[in-house]
């Protein structure tokens, strides 16, 4: 095990706001694993046997089969449901007035930090790469991930116009695990999504205030779409690492390949993406759902510049 602090490049924020396709982006890059949704593998991904981006069943993909074997070797067989509880105290929003007050913290959380990051070592070394992209997404994790000694922590903050992920989340889905939804999906009112949209990116600020810019970067998905060049410097340069090419590419409209991420949004099943500016909700969405969504959330909207 390494004993230099382990780079984690962590994207926060909404569902449906571009976390996917910014991971797989990231992961263009040799020295940058994209993991995708790392949160997931233990909650439900591995029990379910449910489909890396690779297209295997996570217990039959060489990437994640293994790392899981070498992660919980010697732990006994209840490790994965004893960490997923771990997980449940300490990645949901509790974590903010866990994280300010110190409270509540103690000896369990030492044991989610201990097996965390023996989790990303192992993703690491055995895939040979020097940054990990986790794109959970929950606020909470952020936080506690933070709170990790020997984690070198980056956070992007990815917020979308929350309009646009209103209108994806009024539509449904039905199940259909080969091409990566786990269950069917019901529609949710923009009331619903602008409520949880605005309370899960003001936690994200939250870290951010606390953290500082070298630590959390705020990133539109909108201009990473519109403008994939410079914005991929902008984050390169806050990861540190050279990611002109990648922005070049996908400034031409160059497609990815996915990697192995582990859990995430149903695209990265389709083998190959290019980056899309997907608006619209500017024609589609119905005017009552816009409307209230702009009743509630406005002045969140206003404070990214989308109103
Ligand atoms: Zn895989």
């Amino acid at each position: 095990m390494s004993s230099q602090p382990i780079r984690v490049a962590y994207i926060a924020g909404y569902g449906r706001s571009g976390s996917t396709v910014l991971d797989i982006a990231l992961g263009q890059h040799p020295a940058v694993m994209g993991s995708g949704e790392i949160a997931a593998l233990t909650r439900h991904v591995w029990v379910q046997n449910e489909y890396c981006a690779c297209g295997s069943p996570i217990r039959d993909c060489p990437c994640w089969n293994e790392a899981c074997e070498q992660w919980w070797r010697g732990l006994g067989s209840n490790f994965v449901l004893d960490y997923s509880l771990l997980q449940r105290k300490f990645e949901g929003l509790s974590m903010l007035a866990r994280s300010s007050s110190g409270i509540g913290l103690g000896r369990p959380f030492g044991q989610y930090s201990i097996h965390t990051k023996r989790l990303f070592d192992t993703i690491l070394s055995r895939s040979n790469k020097q940054v990990l992209v986790d794109s959970s997404k929950l606020p909470g994790r952020a936080i506690a991930l933070a709170e990790i000694p020997g984690i070198d922590l980056r956070v992007i903050h990815l917020v979308r116009d929350g309009r646009g992920v209103a209108w994806s989340l009024l539509k449904s889905y039905e199940r259909d695990a080969r091409s990566g939804l786990q269950k069917e999906i019901k529609p949710k009112s923009a009331i619903r999504t602008a409520l949880r949209w605005s309370a899960v990116n003001l936690a994200v600020e939250y870290l951010s205030r606390r953290k500082g810019p070298a630590a959390v970067m705020r990133v539109r998905y909108e201009d990473f779409a519109s403008e994939p060049a410079s914005t991929m410097q902008q984050i390169g340069s806050f990861l540190e690492l050279d990611l002109s090419q990648i922005g070049s590419s996908l400034q031409i409209g160059g497609s990815m390949e996915p990697g192995h991420q582990v859990a995430g949004n149903r695209l990265r099943m389709s083998g190959s993406i290019a980056l899309k500016k997907d608006d619209s909700w500017r024609t589609r969405m119905p005017p009552g759902q816009r409307v209230a969504f702009e009743r509630l959330s406005g002045w969140m909207l206003k404070r990214y510049g989308y109103l």
